[in-house]
């Protein structure tokens, strides 16, 4: 049986997640009732595994498997840049926030998409994944696009540089 979740506990989770979103480019999908099931899905795997694994996905039962996907997922960013939304719809792109877009079926990155490496020699660094830079505040992140705004500063997109070429 499905460890309980209570509204309260819903609107709470959600209420955090607004607040560590704001001002920073992410966006909960505008479907109040799809959202709030997904968040829901979070809460039960909290209680169930200890951690928020991904509502859409099977988890493994241990930590250290489904580091990769536990909300937000190493698959987010990418995926919002690429098709407007995670995944699971969690999280959406600023245009489809705006103009309430439906979200079509976003296909499994995981497996499939080239891990970026938790430390690498700073030599080999531009084998793999491009480095943006935000000439505002100098936060880096290594990803296919800069993100639409700055999650340190604000700032949008236009305000990011390549810093290292990627070479993929
Ligand atoms: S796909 Fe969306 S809901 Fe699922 S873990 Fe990733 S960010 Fe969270």
């Amino acid at each position: 049986m499905l460890p309980p979740v209570s509204e309260q506990e819903i609107k709470e989770y959600r209420q955090e997640l607004e607040k560590v979103l704001k001002g920073r480019g992410y966006y909960l999908n505008p479907d109040d009732t799809y959202t709030n099931n997904l968040i829901q899905g979070i809460l039960v795997n909290i209680k169930r595994y200890g951690y928020g694994c991904c509502p859409c996905r099977l988890a493994a039962k241990d930590k250290a498997k489904d580091i990769d996907v536990i909300c937000p997922c190493y698959y987010r960013d990418d995926d919002v840049a690429e098709y407007g939304a995670c995944f699971c719809g969690l999280y959406v792109s600023r245009e489809n926030y705006k103009e309430k877009k439906e979200i079509s079926s976003i296909p499994e990155r995981r497996g499939k998409a080239k891990p970026i490496p938790r430390s690498i020699p700073m030599k080999e660094l531009t084998i793999t994944h491009t480095v943006w830079r935000c000439n505002v505040c100098g936060y880096l992140t290594a990803r296919d696009t800069a993100p639409d705004v700055c999650p340190i500063c604000g700032v949008p997109k236009d305000r990011f540089e390549i810093f290292i070429e990627g070479n993929k």
